[in-house]
């Protein structure tokens, strides 16, 4: 930092820029990161990480994200436990506000605000979260095998997270609140033709059923919309796949996006419509979603952006 300058601002605190922050730090360019609401990410929410090369045995999530931190601060980046909440990237130095209104500037921004899964809005979800409840099959499938399982949602992701489970579970139940799935008719036809995978059309759901201390998840109670009769359907695990939005309300108008608000970056590099301006995880990626992705395009903005710092003579 020099002029109560940073040379790089990284907002977000997931694999994405944390991984950043690594790559700041060990490049000695004194990175800020501000953690957000979430700190850790939505990887703080899995039961258990199986996936990431190099645990083998697996680990929880929130000690992979504490691994992240502590590695990022060995190196001199420093974490503050703020949300922001309002830019300005038309100017540079660019300037960013935490929720106090306090302001800070840098050279360079790297966006790593994530995306957040949508919600049902019951009481039961939350308090079931992590014991049954979960928004991603490829996380969490593998802990119910040979079990029955639910799936709420009627888009590709829902379809998809459908016939990932179906080779894992006995039986999955798809709960959509309509008559026609939203998916694209491949996806929803593979989903209508597989003998393990059964539809409850119309359907809402009123509540998760179990105890997080005991049984976790045991069912759903679900409604018809058209009849309004209530039935439970019994099963060890739920995936709410009611579709997802990135955290990028802040940049609206101001950056390049899709038409589900992803910001836009490369081809090739974590560069958006402003340079000096980086973006990596969630906030630019509806594809991968992973947090080895993640982390894998953290660490491209952090090289971007130390790559423009020298090109602009700033370090
Ligand atoms: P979508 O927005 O496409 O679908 C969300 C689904 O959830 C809809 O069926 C919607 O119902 C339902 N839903 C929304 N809110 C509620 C609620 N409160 N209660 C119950 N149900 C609800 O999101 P996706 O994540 O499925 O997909 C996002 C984008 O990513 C899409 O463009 C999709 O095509 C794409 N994608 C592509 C894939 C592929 O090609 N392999 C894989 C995954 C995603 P309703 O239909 O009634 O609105």
């Amino acid at each position: 930092m020099s002029d109560g300058v940073y040379n790089i601002m990284i907002i977000g605190s997931g694999p994405a820029g944390l991984t950043a922050a690594i790559y700041a730090s060990r490049a000695q360019l004194g990175p800020v990161v501000f953690e957000g609401t979430e700190p850790g990410g939505q990887l703080t929410a899995t039961m258990e990480i199986e996936n990431f090369p190099g645990f083998p045995d697996g680990l929880k999530g929130e000690d992979l994200m504490q691994s992240f931190r502590r590695q990022a601060e060995r190196f001199g980046a420093r974490i503050i436990p703020k949300t922001i909440e309002k830019v300005d990237l038309l100017e540079r130095p660019f300037r960013a506000w935490d929720g106090d209104g306090q302001l800070y500037r840098s050279h360079a921004v790297i966006i790593a605000t994530g995306s957040s899964y949508k919600w049902l809005g019951l009481d039961s979800e939350q308090k079931l979260l992590g014991h049954g409840v979960s928004f991603c099959a490829t996380c969490d499938g593998y802990f119910f095998r040979e079990k029955e399982i639910a799936v709420v949602g009627g888009g590709d992701t829902a379809m998809e997270e459908a016939l990932f489970l179906a080779r894992l579970g006995s039986k999955v139940t798809v709960i959509h609140r309509r008559n026609q799935f939203r998916a694209s008719k491949i996806m929803g036809d593979r989903v209508m033709e597989h003998p393990k995978i059964g539809v409850k059309w119309n359907s809402s759901v009123e509540e998760i059923l179990g105890d997080p201390e005991t049984t976790g998840v045991t069912g759903v109670r679900i409604r018809n919309t058209s009849t309004h009769e209530e039935e439970v359907v019994p099963c060890a695990g739920l995936f709410v796949a009611i579709g997802r939005s990135p955290n990028t309300a802040m940049f609206q108008g101001v950056l390049d996006m899709d038409r589900n608000g992803y910001l836009v970056t490369g081809p090739g590099n974590a560069g958006t419509s402003i340079e000096g301006v980086f973006a990596c995880g969630e906030a630019q990626d509806n594809t991968y979603r992973q947090a080895i992705t993640s982390a894998g395009s953290g660490a491209m903005a952090a090289i971007d952006a130390e790559r423009w710092l020298a090109e602009i003579e700033v370090i």
